[in-house]
């Protein structure tokens, strides 16, 4: 990255707040990730706006971070720049909606979906009961239209607030207008930011939801590798199969490259056994794809995004 853009960065942002050589696997769910040339947390919209002015004005590389839970980085890093949205774009608010018994949860793109699913629970909202253990940011989410048992993000979510990267503008998107689908929406094939997510949810009872939150998260802790680094599930569920029992019946139950490894808990997980690179998992991940075709006739598509 030229000195000057970090030069110009540097005019607004606090100093603390830019990292240059700063390593993504402290920034990954994997564990693992090369140096990036600038990594930089901002904490508002003016912010976001003159770093994205700056980075377009020099031609530089950049890239949205999350939470890093659907993210392999490669172990030569990034050059370009990491932008980590913090501060008060982590804001979470309740409000009553318009129909008596609704409450609009409005949660900014790096609220963690944990937090928010916590924080809607004690106020004895329901329905996003089935994002309590999904290990993302709003943003990501959205992004990702994350789901899991049976619920997503889509049958949620109100409206969402975006920022257009080449035009600056922002608008808001009803759900309806965010084209989600499995693990996809807009923003997947649009240069869009999230800023900000607004949840439409019912007033429920108390410990019922959280009931269903407990019973949930023994299921997670039962059926997945949640002890060991991984991004989730690694492969898309291809349609008519589950790529979990697609790779197990293909016999590569704990089948492993260096540190990467297929967990023998949940075949849909890679996890990073310990001392994984990038490149143990990229191999892994080909590998996989090869036999299970071969196998099964079924080519697995990553749902883990590769930077
Ligand atoms: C243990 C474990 C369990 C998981 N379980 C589930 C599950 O049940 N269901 C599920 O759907 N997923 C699951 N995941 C995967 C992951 O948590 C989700 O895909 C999540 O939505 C990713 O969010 P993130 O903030 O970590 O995004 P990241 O991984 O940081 O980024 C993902 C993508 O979103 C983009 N992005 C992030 N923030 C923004 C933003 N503000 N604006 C624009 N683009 C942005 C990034 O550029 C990237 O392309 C799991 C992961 C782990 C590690």
């Amino acid at each position: 990255m030229k000195e000057d853009t970090f030069f110009k960065l540097g005019k607004k942002i606090d100093g603390s707040r830019i990292k240059s050589d700063e390593m993504m696997a402290g920034h990954t769910t994997f564990r693992v990730g090369g140096p990036v040339s600038c990594f930089i947390e901002v904490c508002d919209t003016p912010e976001l706006l003159y770093c994205l002015k700056v980075l377009r004005e020099n031609d530089e590389r950049f890239f949205l971070l999350g939470n890093g839970s659907n993210l392999l980085v490669h172990d030569e890093g990034y050059e370009g720049c990491i932008l980590k949205l913090s501060g008060s774009f982590s804001d979470i608010t309740i409000k009553p909606a318009e129909d008596p018994g609704y409450y609009v949860v409005s949660a900014g793109a790096a609220a963690s979906l944990i937090n928010v699913s916590i924080k809607s629970a004690n106020e004895a909202l329901t329905g996003l009961e089935f994002a309590s253990g999904i290990p993302g940011t709003v943003g990501g989410a959205m992004v990702m239209n994350a789901g899991a048992y049976g619920g997503e993000m889509k049958d949620v979510v109100k409206t969402v607030t975006l920022l257009d990267i080449n035009t600056g503008d922002i608008c808001t998107r009803t759900a309806e207008e965010m084209g989600f689908g499995y693990r996809d929406s807009i923003i997947r094939h649009n240069d869009l930011i999230v800023l900000r997510a607004d949840f439409l949810l019912k007033k429920g009872d108390r410990d019922s939801i959280w009931e269903k939150i407990e019973e949930l998260k023994e299921k997670r802790v039962s059926k997945q590798p949640l002890e060991y680094p991984s991004a989730g599930s690694t492969f898309k569920r291809p349609e008519g199969y589950f790529a979990g029992k697609l790779i197990e019946d293909s016999g590569l139950k704990g089948y492993s490259v260096g540190g990467a490894c297929v967990s023998e808990k949940h075949c849909g997980f890679v996890i990073n056994k310990g001392g994984a690179t990038a490149a143990d998992i990229i191999t892994l991940i080909g590998d996989v794809q090869r036999i299970v075709k071969e196998k099964q006739g079924v080519m697995l598509e990553p749902e883990v995004i590769i930077l």
